[in-house]
């Protein structure tokens, strides 16, 4: 079976100075796997039927990660 995986290629930046020695890569979307995907339970309180917003991923189903590199130089 086929699958997808985000790969990061961790390069410098071109113009590496000492003011952008961090970067930030934000990933694509992925599906909640706190609720799959759907962002709310269905919760029984008295008898009724509720929807409770997945607290994981406020209601939208989906996350992306932040990643952030800090680039520093090599200890001799
Ligand atoms: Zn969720």
């Amino acid at each position: 079976m086929s699958s997808k995986r985000d790969i990061i290629e961790i390069v410098p930046p071109p113009f590496v100075e000492k003011k952008n020695l961090t970067e930030c890569i934000t990933s694509n979307t992925h599906l909640c796997s706190h609720c799959h995907g759907n962002g709310f339970f269905w919760q029984n309180e008295m008898n009724m039927a509720e929807k409770k917003t997945c607290p994981v991923c406020n209601g939208s189903g989906k996350l992306h990660a932040t990643i952030t590199i800090k680039w520093k130089p090599v200890k001799q």
